[in-house]
């Protein structure tokens, strides 16, 4: 597996991301988060744990499945954001599911991690714009026009919980999986130092090759291929 050394994106004025950092600044160094409940959860990857937490707002929930001891060295972790058509119907149009299965399947590889999965449809503008998103693109337009066709920014997710629910959990350092450098600036400006950034790439269907383009060339996502 590759492993990239320690990304930091700059957050600079100027910089086309800056109000989105600015954003990310304020939200993550606000949140707090609770633990609502905790049980045993056997997987067909393993034996977790799981956690469900709220921020003090309650506004967000989120769901933590922790594998193994995640305190002495600093483990895997990867924050999915909830797609329901993928992760339940197996939908080809985004490689979701198939990045859920990975994380699980190398987290119970090395015996420990954490997977924090948010319930944000649709990088968070919820399930039916996310439906009207596609009717868009059926119509011709890419993943981010299609959302700002329909009044949202290309991603609202703020990463704010994932932040507090690994202090929660006692981690302070991570190996964050993941393809998206604002993840990792999010993460950092939260308080947690990424100390790696794991590829977690997969081998889309044809049907998601425009979809994981967009994502390359608007938003910033790092591919290899
Ligand atoms: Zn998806």
């Amino acid at each position: 597996m590759e492993v990239l050394p320690n990304f930091r994106l700059a957050c600079t004025d100027g910089d086309a991301r800056a109000s989105i950092c600015y954003r990310y600044n304020v939200v993550v160094s606000s949140q707090s988060v609770h633990q609502v409940a905790s049980a045993d959860f056997p997987t067909r990857w393993g034996k977790f744990r799981i956690f469900g937490f709220r921020d003090t707002a309650g506004k967000e929930e989120a769901v933590a499945l922790v594998m193994g001891d995640v305190r002495s060295v600093p483990p895997l972790v990867r924050i999915h954001s909830q797609c329901l058509t993928g992760d339940v119907f197996g939908s080809l149009r985004c490689d979701c599911r198939q990045q859920l299965e990975m994380a699980l399947a190398m987290i119970a590889e090395q015996g420990a991690g954490v997977l924090i999965y948010e319930q944000q449809e649709g990088r968070g503008i919820g399930l039916m714009a996310k439906l009207q998103a596609y009717e868009l693109q059926d119509a011709g337009l890419d993943t981010v026009e299609a959302n700002e066709r329909l009044g949202f920014e290309a991603d609202l997710r703020a990463f704010a919980l994932p932040a507090g629910i690994l202090k929660t959990l006692g981690v302070s350092k991570v190996r964050l999986l993941s393809n998206n450098p604002d993840k990792v600036a999010a993460l950092e400006r939260g308080g947690i130092e990424v100390v790696e950034r794991v590829p977690c790439e997969v081998t889309p269907s044809s049907h998601a090759e425009d979809y994981l383009k967009t994502k390359k060339e608007k938003m910033g996502h790092l591919f290899s291929r």
